[in-house]
């Protein structure tokens, strides 16, 4: 089998410029072109997962199939390419210190100082290459989390440098993500910002091969040869990355520039035929030719980041393209909605989505959220903590259990209607304990959920310490809020649903990290077309 290709991109003069964009895209470009594929990352921080971060600092936290708690943009990984990213796709600097540190503890080194280098690098050139063990893919696409010349990412770029050496420059490249700016007093583009950055890569012992240039309008030919030669890559090496209207375009540029083709160039690969892309273009026309348009509310308390509810955003974007629907969002804050209010802030919304989340919080606003819905008719879809709401106003205003709530925000209410699961009692620590990852859920057959998955048998991932607590489940059902979805090994209610609604669903798995351009999830497609409908 042939040897496994390796590209790397690395940031340079601001954070923010689209790194996993990007990577999405060209490895979308690679994958269409016949090639298999799968994108890392790398991230710099001492966490030994973001799953311990506020989302307000870094953005939803994302779950892979496997459970692993990892950085938002293997979410982009997976909508772009519809193949699922593991625990070995999401590096962090405190994953590969603790596995050093464990293995300095069992004497692994004995009598060697262990140093960042060798001891660090080394850990990080193996979780590079353990991304494809057994030659699973023909390339890897590892993005360097932060903007070089960073004190953290120093050992990553030392690691790139060291691969990019060890294997040679055919199956090992590095692509560089720059910004140009326009000055608006002068009028001008402006390349220095880029011959800095790559300076600085330099330093840190990188050419890179290829430079991708962001910028809000397209530059000359003149100016891709000034960058080409102070930077000294190729001419056709230079590419630029124009602002575009939706991320979802940025592979169609990348195409445009020949990105693809350099890169397999680049790396000796075969130029298979020009990708046709057809379901992606047919996904971005109907996106932009909408034949409805609607205003969907998501209530959460992490609003001010619209990060923090990232694959939400692109399920509905996802769901929107395969309804022909325009979807505005409005973010509400849970914390600002009252059961005075609710009437007036939810009176020009087509659906409410209630947000998973944390602690105490904010809880009122989506209780009162999930009230407003069911007494109103309003579409309705709960995920996780959106789902625990539904429950424990159902509980109080209908089945009349006065203070009912979840044990997370009250651990003394009378009715513990939500309760923490049995196999999280004893844990105290914080980090990867929670239960996570994908759990199959059996769905009754003429559900509301049935007819959205087509199927009885699915399965979705998790990220929760609480759960429905079985206790109740009889009042629920005999009054018309119901389980439709149940784990098949351990019991848990996966789905509650009021038949006797216009679509009134709360998942306590999480539908949003499954959603892909070409496969938007079930859920939010039929939750957007109660939307519509409303
Ligand atoms: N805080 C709730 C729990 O742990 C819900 C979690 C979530 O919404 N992801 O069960």
């Amino acid at each position: 089998m042939a040897d496994v290709k390796y590209i790397f991109v690395t940031g340079g003069v601001t954070s923010s410029l689209g790194k996993g964009t990007l990577s999405a895209s060209l490895a979308k470009l690679l994958q269409a072109r016949g090639y298999s594929v799968t994108i890392q990352k790398l991230d710099p921080y001492i966490n030994v997962d973001p799953g311990t971060l506020n989302p307000y600092e870094h953005g939803e936290c994302y779950v892979t199939l496997d459970g692993a708690e990892t950085d938002l943009d293997l979410g982009h990984y997976e909508r772009f390419l519809n193949v699922p990213t593991s625990q070995a796709n999401n590096v962090t600097t405190g994953r590969v210190y603790q596995s050093v540190i464990e293995k300095e503890r069992k004497g692994d080194y004995l009598g060697k100082t262990v140093q960042v280098i060798p001891h660090i690098t080394d850990e990080i050139k193996r979780r590079i290459k353990l991304v494809s063990a057994g030659n699973k893919y023909d390339i890897v696409l590892t993005e360097i989390g932060g903007t070089v010349g960073d004190i953290e990412s120093l050992p990553y770029i030392e690691s790139v440098r060291q691969l990019k050496w060890e294997l040679g420059p055919q199956n090992c490249i590095v692509i560089h993500l720059t910004l140009v700016p326009f000055l608006s007093t002068t009028g001008e583009l402006k390349t220095k910002p880029t011959q800095h950055s790559v300076k600085v890569l330099l330093e840190e012992g990188i050419q890179p091969d290829i430079l991708v240039l962001r910028t809000d309008r397209s530059l000359n030919t003149g100016l891709k040869r000034k960058v080409a030669l102070f930077c000294n890559v190729e001419e056709n090496a230079v590419v630029e990355s124009v602002d575009v209207s939706t991320i979802y375009e940025v592979p169609l540029n990348m195409l445009n520039e020949k990105l693809d083709q350099t890169v397999l160039r680049k790396l000796g690969l075969p130029v298979y035929e020009e990708p046709p892309l057809t379901e992606w273009r047919e996904f971005l026309r109907r996106l932009k030719n909408p034949k409805h348009f609607i205003k969907i509310g998501l209530v959460g308390k992490y609003v001010e980041l619209p990060d923090a509810y990232k694959s939400i955003s692109e399920a509905l974007i996802h769901s929107g393209s395969s309804n022909e629907c325009e979807i505005d969002v409005e973010f509400i804050h849970s914390e600002e909605i009252t059961d005075k209010n609710v009437a007036d802030l939810f009176k020009e919304l087509n659906g409410i989505l209630v947000a998973p989340g944390f602690g105490s919080r904010g809880i009122d606003g989506k209780i009162y959220s999930a009230r407003y819905c069911r007494e109103n008719n309003i579409p309705f879809l709960g995920i996780c903590l959106g789902m625990q709401c539904a429950v424990i106003e159902f509980a109080r205003n209908v089945l009349k259990m006065e203070g009912a709530h979840s044990t997370e925000i009250d651990h003394k209410t009378r009715y513990p209607v939500i309760d923490l699961m049995e196999e999280q009692k004893s844990i105290i620590d914080k980090g990867g304990t929670m239960r996570l990852g994908g759990y199959k859920c059996i769905i009754s057959k003429g559900s509301r959920a049935f007819e959205a998955y087509g199927k009885t048998e699915i399965v979705e991932r998790h990220r929760h310490r609480y759960e429905f607590n079985d206790k109740y489940l009889e009042d629920f059902r005999k009054n018309g809020m119901l389980p439709v979805g149940i784990n098949p090994e351990s019991n848990l209610v996966e789905i509650m649903e009021i038949p006797d609604h216009k679509w009134f669903i709360g998942v306590q798995f999480h539908p949003e990290y499954s959603s892909t351009v070409i496969n938007p999830h079930p859920l939010f497609v039929q939750f957007i077309k109660a939307c519509i409908m409303k």
